[in-house]
């Protein structure tokens, strides 16, 4: 059963299961199934974000938009965890100490704008939601809200956190287990599936109440942070880090309530502000956000998510994003920090280790007949491993 409190709740992108039994039948199955990562590492992770609220690290968050069930074999997971390494390298050569987390290892499920999609011959079909809800092949068949999906996630996820362990100790063994290589890489993804997250909900010994045991940390997208609806619920009932996106249109109001009901009475860094507001905006709503909290400002995390306020389409009608405009969006993002006397935290990326073309570099490049060929992205585009380099530079540049 969904506890009581959340049927009288409003949940927003939730899909239409539409089989209530396999539904119920998957839930308890969840329930049965070991945490996928235990109260004390998110405790520990906890600790770090402590660090960076107090302006001693940065965090590297990157990763797939939309992770494919078929892209999460160990050894993808484990490519995904060294490109992040060689990310947060990069930034520890410039002097910044890093706090590593993935978007993998269980990013599995997506909001959407529009609930359907129309195929060139005019047929709709539902929407592509993420690997735990449906299929990406765009057929009325795969596209069938199925909730078994939900547990090939968890066990995708499980099998990930393997990977991530087995590669720790391998570098430890291999007596490359010096300084920053050691590092623990935790992981994160949207908590967009209530089904999924309640089921997965652990006791936290150390803390009592519940902590999420899906992943360390979990975000609460822009489209899933009305302070009537469940998701704020969720995440004020967890113990974890949280995240919450915070778009242009977001008020003074709406953030100082997100702060009191998500810092207040937890420790400093527990709430990451995830800033997504896009280089043409930023300057102009950021600071009135940050005044408006005051002292709070510094009780929090803050991040700078420079991908999804910047999504451009190309004229064959790819969507895009520019490295330029990215690297604009965090100059002003640590720029405004600054000026009110707040770290600027770190990064949220979408990134693919692979060399794929889903991102340009100048806007120069979008007039043109652009053919992004290597676009594997089941979502948004991704950097590829040159691009999201250049980007952590120049953010170690702008702090
Ligand atoms: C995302 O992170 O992929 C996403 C959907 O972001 P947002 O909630 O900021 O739109
Ligand atoms: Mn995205």
């Amino acid at each position: 059963m969904i506890p009581r409190t959340m049927l009288e709740i409003a949940a927003a992108h939730q899909p239409d299961w539409s089989a209530p039994e396999e539904l119920s039948a998957v839930r308890n199955a969840l329930r049965t199934r070991p945490p996928l990562v235990d109260a004390h590492s998110c405790y520990a992770l906890a600790g770090e974000l402590e660090f960076v609220a107090r302006g001693e690290a940065v965090v590297i968050q990157a990763g797939d938009c939309a992770e494919l069930f078929s892209d999460s074999a160990r050894h993808r997971v484990q490519a995904k965890a060294s490109q992040l390494h060689h990310l947060c390298e990069t930034a520890e050569t410039a002097g910044v100490p890093t706090v590593r987390i993935g978007r993998f290892a269980g990013q599995f499920a997506k909001p959407r704008s529009c609930a359907t999609e129309v195929l060139p011959d005019g047929t709709e079909i539902p929407v592509y939601r993420g690997d735990a809800v449906n299929g990406v092949t765009p057929t009325a068949a795969a596209r069938r809200a199925d909730p078994a999906r939900m547990l090939t996630a968890y066990d995708l996820a499980a099998s990930g956190l393997d990977a991530l362990f087995m590669r720790q100790l391998l570098l430890l063994e291999g007596g490359s287990g010096i300084g920053s290589l050691l590092a623990p890489t935790y992981i994160s993804h949207e908590a967009l599936l209530l089904d999924f997250e309640h089921a997965l909900l652990r006791p936290d010994p150390a803390r009592g109440g519940d902590y999420a045991s899906s992943a360390h940390m979990v975000w609460i997208g822009e489209r899933t942070r009305q302070l009537d609806h469940a998701h704020l619920a969720f995440a004020e009932r967890i113990t974890n880090p949280v995240g919450v996106k915070i778009g242009p249109n977001a008020t003074p109001e709406e953030l100082i309530a997100i702060v009191d009901r998500l810092a207040t009475g937890h420790r400093r860094g527990r709430l990451s502000l995830i800033i997504r507001m896009g280089a043409e905006k930023i300057a102009d709503r950021l600071p009135a956000l940050v005044a408006a909290l005051g002292t709070r400002a510094g009780q929090v995390t803050w991040l700078c998510d420079p991908m999804h306020g910047n999504t451009k389409k190309t004229t064959a009608g790819q969507k895009t994003r520019v490295v330029t405009e990215i690297q604009a969006e965090i100059t002003r993002f640590c720029r405004i920090l600054r000026e009110h006397r707040v770290h600027p935290g770190g990064l949220h990326l979408e990134v693919s280790p692979d060399p794929v073309t889903e991102c340009v570099d100048t806007v120069a490049e979008l007039s043109g007949a652009l053919d992004l060929d290597r676009y594997e992205s089941a979502c948004d585009p991704r950097l590829n491993p040159d691009q999201a380099q250049r980007v952590v530079r120049h953010f170690t540049r702008s702090l």
